[in-house]
């Protein structure tokens, strides 16, 4: 294929730090240590006939960067080492990785299983864009293995879920999913935003396309948006690759080249995050003034074995349900000094959300009961400063 190869060149034996350094990496004829940041929208062909040989396929090499681009492809080929898949392609959003990803397999007649807790811009995908196409969707409580297996229809082609979801951190049984999904024929397609790709492996536990909005982790700094599916060869190549080419939800290289460098630094600043916010889920569970820890390290976590099952750790974010309801909650946010108020996740700066009144807004009150959100809950994405720090800060507000 011209425009894009299958990524297989992982190397097997490296550890993930390894292959975030240097997986994927590609030199120009400088030999720059950084990699490159290739800022071009196409390429010049060296004579007529290497033109018509790369449009026929018959020339490896770039064609146009709404296809691939050296920039793109280096960031693609150094997920895939991390994540053990064999292909991938990046695009300019978590979104219009789910969106490409799920749009690219289906087809009018088909029929989705979804967990039902999703984040809100992935319930619309489901529940209201898909069935605009025919394609039908079925929500199911993501923790009930029997409900997910009652939900399979003969004409079920996917299943979709988040696992730690948002904002609740409610667990999916990746594994047994999966499974159910083979089994139906089905394609499985995991959103791992939450968990990271470094503390939760879907492809190992039997997930078929795993994707990423790769605007929190693996950024990590809240500079740019982007996205990855992985997945197959074959569902890269064959299902995703023209959907990709002729939709156009292409990276862009300046943010792939981001990425690149946030990739280096990702084991590192997810370990950070996650030991201080297993510290913060212990210091909120001993505060009277805290009804309810949500943290999958705990063990008071309704599904902590399952976590111990599928995680490395907790996870970077923590919820918790003050006393109060948004009342105390506003009062605890506009307490806090160094969390900043915010609906994004994964920063180096740490972060506070009300889903009630912002990410979850449009649920009504009803549908936020349904999924375990109150008004006194609030969501934390742990960032990266001294953890004595964060605890000061949130004993603050706590007394505010
Ligand atoms: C942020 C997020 C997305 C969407 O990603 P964008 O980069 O904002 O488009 C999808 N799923 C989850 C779980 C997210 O946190």
């Amino acid at each position: 294929m011209a425009e894009k190869q299958g990524h297989t060149n992982r190397s097997d034996t490296w550890k993930p730090a390894t292959a975030l350094v240097h997986g994927g990496t590609t030199r120009s004829q400088f030999g720059e240590m950084s990699e490159a940041m290739y800022l071009t929208s196409g390429y010049a062909y060296d004579t007529a006939e290497q033109a018509e040989a790369r449009f026929k396929g018959d020339l490896e090499g770039f064609v146009y960067s709404r296809y691939s681009n050296p920039t793109v492809d280096m960031f693609e080929r150094r997920m895939c080492a991390l994540e053990g898949a064999d292909a991938a392609r990046g695009t300019a959003s978590g979104m219009s990785a789910v969106t490409a990803a799920m749009l690219s397999h289906l087809k009018a007649g088909d029929h989705v299983v979804a967990g039902r807790v999703l984040f809100g811009s992935c319930l619309y995908v489901v529940e209201t864009l898909l069935p605009k196409f025919g394609v039908e969707s079925t929500l199911v409580d993501g923790r009930d293995l029997s409900a997910w297996e009652a939900a399979f229809r003969p004409n079920t082609k996917a299943v979709f879920f988040e696992t730690p979801t948002n904002p609740t951190l409610e667990l999916v049984d990746i594994e047994a999913v999966c499974k159910l999904a083979r089994d139906a024929g089905a394609l499985s397609f995991i959103d791992n935003v939450f968990a990271t790709p470094m503390l939760q492996r879907p492809m190992e536990l039997g997930a078929d396309v795993v994707v990423y909005s790769a605007t929190k982790h693996i950024d990590g700094q809240g500079r740019c948006l982007g996205g990855v599916v992985l997945g197959s060869t074959d569902y890269i190549e064959d299902t995703l690759h023209d959907f990709y080419k002729h939709t156009g939800p292409s990276m862009s290289p300046f943010n792939a080249w981001v990425m690149l460098k946030g990739l280096e630094t990702l084991p590192v600043r997810v370990e950070r995050s996650s030991s201080s916010a297993a510290r913060i889920a212990d210091f909120l569970a001993n505060n009277p003034k805290v009804a309810r820890v949500y943290y999958p390290g705990r063990k008071d976590h309704p599904q902590h074995d399952l976590a111990k099952k599928q995680m490395a750790t907790g996870g970077p974010l923590v919820a918790f349900e003050i006393d109060g309801g948004k009342d105390a909650a506003f009062r605890f946010m506009n307490g806090l000094d160094i969390f900043k108020i915010t609906n994004n996740l994964g920063d180096a700066k740490s972060l506070v959300t009300h889903p009630a009144t912002t990410t979850h807004q449009r649920l009504g009150p009803e549908g936020r009961a349904a999924i375990g959100i109150g008004d006194g809950s609030l969501r934390l994405s742990i960032g990266l400063e001294d953890p004595d720090d964060l605890l000061a800060d949130i004993d603050g507000a706590l007394s505010a």
